[in-house]
């Protein structure tokens, strides 16, 4: 490790052994998480899966699977599809070695994914075989005025099952590879994004579930792993006694928490916040620092309600708060186990992490 030289190591080992809380990564390449752990990460806390659909060799077999009007044909774009993601967390892993890497299931806006010129149709009939006028029919369908309270998270997988079962399959086919092929079993993590309900995560738990045990028989080998959720809406939070039934772990999305707790558009709020934050509205810009008393107090009535039903449930926080010193703190204080950060904040959240264990202390 690069940075363990020098009075900045001291430094670094000084904290480790002050904080309680863990720190892991945000990271979605394999360049990410080697930087990542370089800066002292323990695990990947987030990784999302949206970037890697939009790469340019996969993102006309994307587009055919989300144009597709039957199950047939998503299912014939997603036989394309899964070798790459196969490739995808089979590198990922192997980066993190024996570390828990937290893969959080497709949450597209969904509009993103959609074709927009001529050619970007026309390279999509020809790859389903159907025609153009068909796709832009079915492009109109599934627009949204509003898409990101819209189709996304969960209730993709709800309505197309399927995409969640080819992620599923990628990532205990990559785990058994990389099992076999180093001797390192992968700890993987996989994360239902966007749930409101218990019986939202009860069905794609089901899914991920049975795709694992159909793969474990294939490769003759099983992959210990953990399927959980994110707790990114007001209504996880208020039921995450049951959902905590289901869940192995919450992990806080205060991105969209932050958003839906405030009703402020995370991609619009700096218009307007500064001044809030000038006019005392707010101590500090909550898309920035956790709103420690509207989004905080969700956040530890979600802690106790999860922990009531299942005392063992892992805790961490994903959103961009988690790099955030006195957001740091407050997780502290909430009771966490770990926070995830961007890599070049992991240094960051470490400081931050033995700063408020030492603080709680007294
Ligand atoms: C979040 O909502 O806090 C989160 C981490 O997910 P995303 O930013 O990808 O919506
Ligand atoms: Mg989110």
């Amino acid at each position: 490790q690069p940075e363990l030289a020098g009075d900045f190591g001291t430094l670094m080992a000084w904290a480790d052994g002050a904080r309680r809380l863990k720190v892991r990564t945000n990271a979605e390449t394999p360049h990410d998480c080697r930087t990542a752990r370089d800066f002292g990460a323990e695990g990947v806390g987030l990784c999302r899966t949206e970037h890697m659909f939009f790469d340019a060799g996969r993102i006309t077999a994307v587009r055919q699977m989300i144009l597709a009007d039957s199950e047939q044909g998503r299912r014939a774009a997603l036989d394309k599809l899964l070798p790459e993601q196969r490739a995808d967390f089979t590198e990922i892993f192997e980066v993190m070695t024996s570390l828990p890497v937290t893969i959080r299931l497709l949450d597209p806006p969904l509009h993103e994914f959609l074709p927009h010129e001529e050619a970007e149709f026309a390279e999509v009939a020809e790859a389903a075989s159907v025609a153009v006028d068909a796709l832009k029919r079915r492009a109109a369908e599934l627009h949204e005025v509003n898409p990101m309270l819209g189709h996304r998270g969960c209730r993709l997988g709800v309505t197309y099952p399927e995409i969640y079962e080819m992620q599923a399959r990628a990532i205990f086919e990559a785990a058994c590879d990389v099992a076999a092929r180093t001797g390192n079993a992968p700890i993987p993590e996989v994360m239902v994004p966007l749930v409101a309900t218990r019986r939202e995560l009860d069905l794609m738990k089901g899914i991920i579930d049975d795709t694992a045990k159909a793969v474990f028989v294939e490769k003759g080998r099983e992959i210990a792993y953990l399927v959980g959720t994110m707790i990114e809406l007001p209504r996880a939070a208020l039921k995450a006694g049951e959902i905590a039934e289901v869940g192995q772990f919450f992990s806080f999305g205060t991105n969209d928490l932050t958003q839906t707790t405030l009703g402020v558009s995370r991609d619009d709020a700096g218009r307007f916040l500064t001044s809030y934050v000038d006019k005392g509205i707010f101590a500090r810009d909550p898309f920035v620092s956790i709103d420690t008393e509207g989004v905080g107090e969700l956040i530890r009535i979600a802690v106790e309600r999860g922990r009531a039903t299942r005392p063992d449930i892992k805790l961490g926080i994903c959103g961009e708060h988690g790099g955030d010193p006195a957001s740091i703190a407050f997780c502290e204080g909430a009771g966490l186990d770990y926070v995830s950060a961007s890599p070049y904040r992991v240094p960051i959240a470490r400081l931050a992490a033995a700063q408020a264990a030492l603080k709680s202390r007294g």
